[in-house]
């Protein structure tokens, strides 16, 4: 690279987000040195503070900037049913429908035997705790995608919970094979968790 330091560095650290490529991370960077530079100042400020202040909610694991996350502290939800997703994006999405109104809790990641993932690499032993300290809990829906590790997950956690005595539900197909939830429109969803199926 012929460029002078800074900005090598700047391209660089655009290269490391996914989706872009070198060529868009060299566009961007040479956009960000066109800009205002209290634009950059705001930019720069936002990163830090997104990494800074954002943490994961001690109970369910989802992304916020209070522990317990507003959803975790919200009585009026139903304290009754635990929506099981892969990510926090997947939290956002089903907010989004305005339809689910009980608890959640975020896996981050899926078991995944073909790469070596098990149980304990995901964020699955405080669900079994939670399930174990709160005894309100009678429905556990899962929403991993439907993919195989998004199956394998769910034939894991409904092989666990259901000798507990706890009813385990998978959302229906409504989503495609492989479709992710983070991007399945909002009637898809919804029709997901109304036809759901008991495992
Ligand atoms: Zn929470």
């Amino acid at each position: 690279m012929l460029y002078p330091t800074p900005i090598a560095k700047l391209i660089e650290s655009f290269a490391k987000l996914p989706g872009i490529g070198i060529k868009t991370a060299t566009r961007l960077a040479f956009y960000t040195i066109g800009m205002k530079d209290e634009e950059v100042n705001d930019f720069a400020k936002n990163l830090l503070a997104a990494k800074r202040e954002l943490t994961y909610c001690s109970i369910c694991g989802n992304l916020t900037d209070v522990d317990p996350c507003n959803i975790c502290s919200d009585d009026s939800r139903d304290q009754s049913i635990i929506l099981v997703v892969e990510d926090s994006k997947d939290v956002s999405a089903m907010e989004k429908i305005q339809e689910y109104h009980g608890l959640y809790h975020v896996l981050h990641g899926l078991i995944s035997p073909m790469n070596g993932v098990g149980p304990d690499d995901i964020n699955l032993k405080k669900l079994l705790t939670r399930l174990q300290e709160e005894s309100d809990i009678n429905e556990v829906i899962i929403a991993t995608n439907t993919t195989a590790d998004g199956e394998a997950t769910s034939m894991y956690i409904s092989r666990v919970l259901k000798p507990a005595g706890i009813k385990v539900t998978r959302l229906a197909r409504g989503l495609a094979v492989g479709s992710d939830i983070e991007y399945a429109d909002e009637v898809t969803l919804l029709r997901a968790i109304e036809n759901r199926t008991e495992l």
